[in-house]
């Protein structure tokens, strides 16, 4: 992916820089089941305002996915990077927003540390990598090392930010990366967005992990947001030498938990020290080491994801893979 920031392109939307008071419609679209399209009962003008600047945002962006895990250190910020650079390298128009406050890590994983945002009149400029557009609080840190030290209701307002105010323009998909565990922010991300593709769950193969899967699962049917799929990482290692296959940190865990859970298993990603080295250099791996067996597995894997694309061209927005449906 070329490092050179491109220019935002796509439509205006005009509520998001002139909102007009008592406004029925953000006048982005013409969709008449807008949840914008009323202010609600208890809702004061400016929240009506901004709830309509938001829904002007997200209905040019035509899938959501979250990529979520039980525990950190699994792997979900590499699965998410690597399943927006695929989706980027096939020609889709894809954003990565990387809700995770307390340790964002997408600025290392694609090399955009001392990355400057712009404002434009539209708003903040998303990194611009190739035709993927990046946002990380990461970004907007004077110092790696700064430690966020906020709570929820502060978090959350970031995240709200983070979709409304950041000019992120017309989308195929949008990925977000959030933090491990089921806490405030993947809460926030799913309420604020409302109707999500789905969720992508990464876990390791060891039961320590696979038990945090079960609650990443639960958390999904609670809000309603059909699980795509877990994808089990660092998922045993071939030697380079011998070929010999050691399973390190066991293997098979994810696909338990899947079947058990009734949910899509999608595959399983081993350990491999080019995505580390990858992860560490700042570059997306599927695309650095495209012709690597490693990064034709990661494709296959995400693969059923872009069936959501189809399936929902041809139903309502939004609408669920028929696999999804039997789950809430
Ligand atoms: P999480 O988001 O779950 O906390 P990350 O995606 O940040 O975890 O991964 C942490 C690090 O682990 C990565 O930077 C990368 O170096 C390494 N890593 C992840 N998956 C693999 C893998 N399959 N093979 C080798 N290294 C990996």
């Amino acid at each position: 992916m070329s490092e050179a920031n491109s220019k935002q392109s796509g439509r205006k939307a005009p509520s998001a820089q002139s909102p007009t008071q008592g406004a029925t419609s953000c006048q982005s679209c013409d969709r008449t089941d807008c949840p914008a399209l009323k202010r609600k009962e208890n809702e004061s003008e400016e929240q009506f305002r901004e709830r309509q600047q938001l829904q002007s945002r997200l209905c040019r962006i035509r899938h959501k996915v979250i990529v979520l895990s039980g525990k950190g250190g699994v792997g979900k910020s590499m699965v998410a990077v690597n399943l927006a650079a695929t989706l980027a390298l096939l020609g889709k128009r894809v954003g990565l927003l990387d809700v995770d406050i307390h340790g964002p890590s997408i600025p290392t994983l694609l090399g955009l540390e001392g990355e400057i945002l712009r404002v434009s009149e539209e708003g903040i400029l998303p990194v611009d990598i190739g035709g993927m557009k990046v946002m990380s609080l990461g970004l907007l840190l004077r110092n790696q090392n700064d430690a966020v030290i906020w709570r929820g209701p502060i978090k959350a307002n970031v995240i709200k930010q983070f979709l409304k105010d950041v000019a992120w323009g017309d989308l195929d998909y949008l990925i977000i990366d959030s933090p491990p565990g089921t806490g405030d922010e993947p809460l926030s991300i799913c309420q604020l967005i409302g109707t999500l593709d789905g969720a992508l769950i990464v876990t390791t193969p060891q039961k320590v992990a696979a038990v945090d899967v079960r609650k990443a699962i639960t958390f999904c049917r609670q809000l309603q947001v059909p699980v795509l799929g877990v994808v089990e990482n660092m998922s045993g290692f071939t030697c380079p030498k011998c070929g010999e296959l050691t399973t390190i940190l066991g293997s098979g865990g994810g696909k338990r938990i899947a079947e058990d859970m009734e949910v899509p298993f999608l595959g399983s990603i081993p350990i491999d020290p080019k995505i580390a080295e990858a992860c560490d250099s700042g570059r997306a791996f599927v695309q650095h080491y495209a012709t690597s067996p490693t990064a034709e597995l990661m494709r296959r894997i995400f693969e059923p994801l872009f069936a959501i694309a189809e399936s929902s061209d041809a139903t309502a927005q939004g609408a669920d893979l028929p696999k999804q449906r039997s789950q809430s």
